[in-house]
């Protein structure tokens, strides 16, 4: 291995972009490893110390606070008849086709959504969204705790979800089917609903972000 002659440009970078190659230098704080390529996990400034040929990004320190108008993916903690409570563990800064801008956030802040943030009608919240969904929303409050999250629009609600009945990952045939009880498992989707990419992110950012909060 010749890392000496590897050079990693130093450059702002966002949580996912590919760094380099594992083998040519050391993954170090603030990054992650998968099938030997090195990935960021903030959104911050890439270093390299060439000496040990070890990458590591620092993440911008400033506190990122949720604000009115912005949008968050949140996973559901609990869900009743007039309110379900999440955890925001995402800022999303932009969506196209293929790919999602977002930043973890420092930590986790507590959002709820009233039935009257839902868009559609129901008797009860939690016939349309259930614990440990993975829901896209928009913060509709400035500086309250919990934060309130609207799903009213057509883009909004839930993204990745799991069967209420024998926890396979849903997918979207026009509502959400679970293909190993056959039966549709109905929610406020989406038109954005993808369960690998959503539930994706929650798998690779979500625990990583606790373990350094922890270490640190
Ligand atoms: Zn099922």
């Amino acid at each position: 291995m010749t890392s000496k002659e590897t050079k990693i440009e130093e450059r702002i970078v966002v949580p996912g972009e590919f760094i380099a190659n594992a083998k040519t230098v050391t993954p170090g704080k603030g990054t992650y490893v998968q099938d030997d390529r090195i990935y960021s996990l903030y959104l911050g400034h890439l270093r390299f110390d060439a000496e040990k040929s070890v990458v590591y990004v620092e993440p911008f320190k400033e506190i990122i606070y949720p604000k009115r108008g912005d949008l968050v993916l949140a996973e559901v903690i609990s869900s009743g008849n007039t309110i379900a409570s999440l955890k925001i563990w995402f800022l999303i800064r932009s969506i196209s086709n293929k790919e999602i801008i977002f930043s973890p956030l420092n930590k986790p802040f507590s959002g709820t959504i009233h039935i009257s943030q839902l868009g559609t009608r129901t008797e009860s919240i939690n016939k349309l969204i259930k614990t440990g969904d993975k829901v896209l929303g928009v913060i509709t409050t400035d500086y309250t705790l919990p934060l309130s999250i609207s799903i009213a629009s057509k883009e909004l609600g839930v993204v990745a979800a799991n069967c209420s009945r024998c926890g396979a990952p849903l997918i979207k045939k026009g509502r959400l089917f679970c293909l190993t009880c056959n039966k549709p498992d109905i929610r406020k989707i989406s038109s954005l609903y993808d369960y690998e990419k959503f539930n994706g992110i929650f798998r690779i950012y979500k625990p990583k972000q606790y373990i350094t909060m922890e270490v640190e």
